[in-house]
Parts: C-alpha cells; structure tokens; sequence
C-alpha cells in the first residue's frame, strides 16, 4: 500500500485537493454485517489514516458513516451516500476514499451522479486500488465500469440468492417462519413444540373446526371459553419464549389451512401482486394463496403432523364450500344501502346478509365479531332504513324538476298526435282526388278517346301521387313510432 501511496502522491494529488476535506465513506450493508463483518468496518475506518498518508491533516478528515447497517440499492434509503453528495456539491471535498469505490454507490444512477459531482468540482476519488480524477477521461472510463461491473455483481449475487433459496425449498430445507406450534432444533429438524400447553392448544383448534366446521365456529369457541393461541417470540430479546395472543379470524384461517399441520412441507402456496405496492414500500403489496396443484413445492410426511393429510383435506374442502355459501348470496342483492351504510354506534362499514334465499335483508354490524369474534355491534332489518332512505331521496328531489319531466313527456305525446293529424289529411285530400279522377274518367264517353286517354292519365297521377304519399307516411311515422301506436296503418 505505501508503494502505491507514494504512486498516487505527485501523479493526482495536488494541494488545492490537501486544502479541502478528506471523506471517508463507511458503509456496511445489512446490521447482521456490522456485527459479523468487523474485520471490514475496522479497515474503512483504517482508510482515514490513508487520507493522512496521502496529505491531509486528521482534522481535515471526515467519517460518513451514517449508512452503516442500512441495506439499500438507492441513494434515497442512506442519507448518509445523500450527505457526501451534498458535500462534494458544496465544493468542500478534495477526496473521497472508501474500501472498493465502486461500493460506495449501489446503483449506476447514483455512482454517476457522484462521478459528474467529483468531476465538476474537482475532487478525487480513492479505493485500495488508487486514486482516480473523474475530471479525467481515462480515470473516469474505469470509474464508470467499476460501477457497472457492481451492479452486475449485485445482479448476480441476488440471482444466485434466489436460485439457492429455490434448491432449499426444492429439497424441504427453507423454512421462512415456522408455524405456531412448531419449533426448529439446533439440529436444523422441525419437530413439533415441546410445550404441552401449546400442543393442546393447537389440536384443539383442529377439533372444534372437526366439530364446528366453520373458521368463525372456532374464533367463537375460543372467545367463549377465554382461549388464547400460542406462539414463539420470534425476534428481540425474548426470542423463542412462548407467548399467547387474542385469536383472530386471519390467523385461524391461516392455521387451517397450513399443510405443515399435517404433516406436508410446501412452499410457494403464495402469489405476490406487486400491482397493489406503495410507492417506497418494497414489501407492500399483497400476496394471494394459489391452489394446491400449483405449489412451487409439496413434500408430503416431511414434518412431525397435528392432523393427517386426509383430515387436512376435509378441512379444505368444508372451507371452500363455507365459502361457496357465501358467494352464493345475490350481491347488489334487495337491499338499497349495500356496501353503503356505516354503523352509528362504532362508525365501521355496515355488512348486509341476506336470508330466506334472498329474499330478506339486514345491514350487520359485525366486523369486530368476524375478526376477534367479539359480540356483534349491531344490526338491522334492511326493509325499514331502505323505505325511510327512498322516501327521504323522494323529498330530497325537487319537485319541480318531477313536473318539468311530466310535461315534457306530454308535449312529445300531443306532437306525435298532431303529426298524425296532419297526414291524415294529406292523405285524405289525396284519396279524395283520386276517387275525383276515377269519377271523372268513369263519367266520360268512351268514345270520345281523348278526352277519356287525358282522364286516365290523370287518374293514374292521382294514384302514383297517393301511393308516394303513403309511403312517405309510413317512413316519417316510423321513426316516431311507439308501441301500441303502428304506422299509420288505422289512419
Ligand atoms: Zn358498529
């Protein structure tokens, strides 16, 4: 290392750099590495005896390591990367130095911007390997493949996680948060807890659903009888004690139809949708539980069983048809306030149920009932609220509005009748004319021809005239035609 300090010195580095700060950028990507990873946090710290090899006074030297412990491939998760930025814009740095330099920013947007910034205002960037000046292009060209060559690696390395994780599960190995009622022993086996509370615990949640058949029959069962569940702490400080929570309707749910129970090893029973993710919030969006068929991995009789996988089965079974029972229910059924209505007393979403196949509605209370089976709020038959809202929604619109519609349908009625009205007597006067002609003509001499052939003609007008003439009825009736009223055809 003195070989190449001694390299570095005359090449690049110049006064105007020695007047300004020496940064020293520490970083540590996850806190599991700042604890076990020592080696590598005393040497980025060893690098600020570098800067004063290099020139610098220790005073002039300064330690970021506000990142230390934060994992996160963007600038916008380390303030501490944002802060060294924000100092080299300032113009008060004439070096940055951190172990691998290519780690001092995980992503290439945020390398380059660092680059542009060091270039701009005429700092130098330092690594084990040397000193570089991104005012310089070939200095720069290999800055700038340093930090691709870290993204890929980053790429490679979180393929490469992902493969393996994927080996593991594929061989039953990958556990990811045991559930309840399970332990893992140093050995890296599952065996089921050595509590006997929670053991009993846990099948009795298995034979009150056998009995109760439905998730909310179970959740009612514990609630009555003052029941907890079991679990192990799984973080902190009391890391593996037993601990018991309030039962909940999502947890007993889940319980029942966790394979582990009887006995199977699956893994991928989820389907992440990363649609519904928040903006910032990597692990925000929502996962779905897929069909059993389409399980990344189902080993069956690979771990200690509460139930056997038959017993498993039925449960499946009895709780898609529970399901099914309630999806059978008309939704946008009778009841007028669906999905509308909010409770007075406790202000939460009014549910509506329906019964007698639909036919009977009541807006239900019941949220805190279904999630912690506590007692329902309360509930109402839907007819009254429904005939009491119409009658207000009927008050509530104005009247005058009611009778501007009323007229205005009157007024198309009597222009359809007087447009009737009047080819009545278009056609009327047509057909009086041609009974005229016939008149005439039948009147006539035969012999006298010309007279008669003159008749004729005329007669044949009067037809043609009062056929186009009834045609043109039909085709201007038609278009305001109404049922009960046909084309003119009484007329
Ligand atoms: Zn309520």
């Amino acid at each position: 290392m003195t070989m190449e300090l001694t390299r570095a010195l005359p090449e690049k580095v110049l006064p105007r750099h020695q007047e300004r700060q020496a940064v020293v950028y520490v970083r540590q990507s996850t806190p599991r590495q700042v604890v076990e990873n020592r080696e590598s946090t005393r040497l980025q710290y060893g690098l600020a005896d570098r800067a004063c090899g290099l020139g610098w006074r220790r005073e002039q030297v300064t330690i970021i390591d506000d990142d230390l412990g934060r994992s996160g491939s963007s600038a916008l998760d380390r303030p501490g990367f944002q802060r060294l930025v924000a100092e080299v814009g300032l113009g008060h740095v004439g070096l940055v130095l951190g172990i691998e330099v290519s780690r001092l920013a995980r992503s290439c947007c945020d390398w380059h911007q660092l680059l542009e910034m060091c270039a701009l205002f005429d700092t130098l960037i330092g690594d084990a390997d040397g000193i570089y000046d991104p005012g310089t292009y070939n200095d720069r060209l290999l800055l700038g493949l340093k930090g691709t060559m870290s993204e890929a690696e980053l790429h490679i390395l979180k393929a490469r996680m992902h493969e393996g994780r994927c080996a593991k599960a594929r061989r039953g190995e990958l556990f990811l948060g045991l559930p309840r009622g399970y332990v893992l022993k140093p050995s890296g086996e599952v065996a089921l807890d050595p509590d006997e509370g929670v053991q009993r615990a846990i099948r009795l949640v298995f034979a009150v659903f056998e009995r109760r058949r439905s998730v909310s029959g179970v959740l009612r069962y514990l609630v009555d009888h003052d029941l907890q569940l079991p679990d192990r702490v799984r973080s902190g400080p009391n890391k593996g004690d037993v601990c018991w929570n309030r039962p909940n309707r999502a947890t007993l749910s889940d319980m029942l139809r966790h394979p582990a129970y009887a006995g199977a090893y699956a893994f991928g029973r989820r389907h992440y949708d990363g649609r519904r993710r928040l903006p910032g919030k990597p692990h925000s969006g929502r996962s779905y539980l897929r069909d059993p068929q389409k399980w990344m991995v189902l080993h069956q009789d690979a771990l200690p069983a509460y139930i056997d996988w038959s017993h498993f089965e039925r449960n499946q079974r009895q709780m898609a048809m529970n399901r099914s029972r309630h999806t059978g229910v008309p939704r946008g059924g009778a009841a007028l306030l669906g999905g509308l209505i909010s409770c007075g007393l406790c202000g939460r979403r009014m549910f509506t149920t329906y019964t007698d196949d639909g036919r009977e509605a009541r807006y239900v209370c019941h949220q805190l009932a279904t999630t912690y089976g506590e007692a329902r709020c309360q509930s109402i038959s839907a007819w009254p609220v429904d005939r009491l809202t119409s009658t207000l929604i009927l008050e509530a619109l104005s009247p005058a509005a009611i009778e501007v519609s009323l007229q205005a349908s009157e007024d198309i009625e009597l222009e359809r009748r007087q447009l009737h009205d009047q080819w009545k007597t278009r056609l009327e006067r047509a057909r009086y004319e041609t009974a005229l002609a016939r008149r005439r003509y039948e009147a006539v001499d035969p012999d006298n021809r010309l007279v008669a052939r003159t008749l004729e003609r005329d007669w044949e007008a009067a037809l043609a005239a009062e056929q186009s003439l009834t045609d043109e009825q039909r085709r201007a009736l038609a278009q305001v035609k109404r049922p009960g009223f046909p084309g003119g055809s009484n007329l």
